[in-house]
């Protein structure tokens, strides 16, 4: 029999995934990608002698993407070293206090408690807390589909069922992390990880507190080649398997018979396909490709709250600067104001916080000799058309502001590259709607089941991967989707 023919709309990781298992799996694969390259939000660029990863900075959860170059029979080794950070972030406060925040748990807690009024012990039982959590939840909302009989039917859903309160889905993550601390410092330092998804630590289920046992108890990683070594490995693993990619090919339409879909429409011609992954944003999948805005699937997501997206300077700096570890974090003086700002007002903060990755620190090359290249970023709102010149100049005053204040370096005569990215320009290169890095927020208890399921309920042959579908955004996720998709379509498209 002929092999089933699987069109990926994207090359995102999620697209990427899915294309590798589904090749493996025997299915005849070809992956279109409206870029001249892959990655999507993980790109990179290059000015003037530096290199920058435009997106992701932290790997998490690396056993996941082990997996995938295990499944493809291949050795991860033979193309990218995933480095285990000792130290995984500096933080910055806006008193002139500073805290490392290590990988190791306990030097960790010793820590929080030399700089807090918090104990290590509290530390070490929060950690615990989160452990739990995932625990708990990872294997039904994480690794599987949740709509599935067997995900939902089994002994350790019924395990999960039956110790529900402990996934501490009433309480939101500040609520819950103020219970366990007393210091502001510690507490803002724990619900930063709400933004890990987009979402709002002052409204988010503390739930999400399973983000801090994946980044502290299982450690976060660098890519020794920097983030894009993912994508651009992925995209030779793909091509050694036999998956065909079109590049700066967009596709403009899904075409379908009734409710099953037969291809897609690529510069005008319609190509046949069996089966149609798309790793393109969920909103734009149903508006602008199946052309389906008024469906029931569509019109849900005018309702739901997105998650945020962010401004982005790309800035190649003269100098070294010992004081900043690889990832550092400027906080903000009041927490709950700027994401007011974010998810209310729809504007950027007056006062950001500021994070800043510099991959020459572990990647010599990605900057000249004496130079270093700095990755800025702010959260930023969802494009909802704001005027995003002004915008972009009001944040790097109020950037460049603070790292004077908190850092005591006067950096601006020392860019010697700037590139910018915004959530107008994010959204035009991936197709995002509003720019929204991860779909939709996390800001409520429902979220988790809100969210596109990998296989659609309404198109037959039509699958989701990537960010905004189940199990949401981020490296590991985003793999886990494309892993989870492969497996519906295994199921329910038989080659
Ligand atoms: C600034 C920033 C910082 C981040 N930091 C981290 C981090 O530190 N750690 C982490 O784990 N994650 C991080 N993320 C999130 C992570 O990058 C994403 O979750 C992940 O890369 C998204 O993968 P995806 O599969 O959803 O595809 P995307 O990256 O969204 O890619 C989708 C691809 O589909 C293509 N496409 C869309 N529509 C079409 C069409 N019609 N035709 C053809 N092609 C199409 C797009 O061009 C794109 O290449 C960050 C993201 C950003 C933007």
């Amino acid at each position: 029999m002929a092999e089933k023919k699987v069109a990926v709309i994207g090359a995102g990781l999620g697209g990427l995934a899915a294309a590798i298992r589904l090749r493996v799996m025997g299915y005849k694969v070809s992956v279109y990608e409206k870029n001249q390259e892959p990655g999507g939000k993980a790109s990179e660029i290059y000015d003037c002698g530096f290199r920058f990863d435009t997106g992701p900075s932290l790997v998490t959860m690396p056993f996941v993407l082990e997996e995938l170059f295990k499944f493809a029979g291949e050795k991860i080794e033979n193309f990218i070293t995933l480095k285990k950070l000792d130290k995984l972030c500096r933080y910055f406060y806006p008193d002139g206090s500073v805290i490392d925040a290590y990988s190791d748990v306990q030097k960790f807690a010793s820590e929080i408690e030399k700089n807090t009024t918090d104990s290590a012990g509290s530390v070490v039982a929060y950690l615990d807390y989160c452990r739990t959590i995932y625990n708990l939840s990872g294997e039904l909302f994480l690794f599987k589909s949740f709509t599935e009989f067997s995900s939902i039917f089994n002994a350790k859903a019924f395990y999960t069922l039956l110790n529900i309160l402990k996934l501490d889905t009433h309480r939101t993550m500040h609520r819950a992390n103020s219970s366990f601390f007393n210091d502001g410092k510690t507490i803002q330092l724990f619900d930063r990880y709400a933004t890990y998804n987009g979402s709002n630590p002052f409204k988010a289920p503390a739930t999400l507190n399973i983000i801090q046992h994946v980044e502290y108890n299982m450690g976060g990683y660098v890519s020794s080649g920097g983030i894009y070594s993912i994508p651009k490995a992925l995209t030779a693993v793909a091509e050694n398997k036999g998956v065909e990619f079109n590049f700066n090919s967009e596709v403009n339409g899904i075409i379908r018979n009734g409710n099953r879909v037969t291809g897609i429409r690529v510069d005008g011609s319609e190509k046949l396909y069996d089966i149609v992954v798309s790793n393109s944003d969920v909103k734009n999948t149903y508006n602008n490709l199946l052309k389906d805005n008024n469906s029931r699937a569509s019109k849900k997501y005018d309702d739901l709250e997105m998650s945020t997206s962010a401004l982005v300077f790309y800035w190649g700096i003269k100098g070294n600067y010992p004081g900043l570890e690889i990832h550092n974090i400027l906080f903000s003086e009041d927490y709950r104001k700027e994401f007011s700002d974010l998810f209310d007002a729809k504007i950027i903060p007056e006062d950001p916080t500021v994070y800043i990755y510099i991959s020459s620190k572990f990647n010599g090359s990605d900057a000249p000799e004496n130079c270093e290249n700095w990755f800025v970023m702010i959260n930023a709102p969802r494009n909802i058309n704001q005027n995003w010149n002004y915008e972009t100049e009001k944040a790097r005053k109020h950037i460049l502001r603070k790292i004077k204040n908190l850092l005591s370096i006067d950096v601006e005569a020392d860019i010697i590259t700037e590139n910018i990215l915004t959530p107008e320009i994010l959204e035009k290169k991936t197709s995002s709607t509003g720019g929204s890095i991860y779909g939709i927020s996390s800001n409520t208890r429902l979220a988790a089941f809100l969210r596109q399921r990998n296989r659609s309920g309404k198109y037959k042959g039509l699958y989701f991967t990537g960010g905004s579908a189940h199990p949401g955004g981020g490296i590991p996720l985003v793999l886990l989707s494309g892993k989870i998709t492969a497996d519906l379509i295994k199921k329910y498209e038989m080659n």
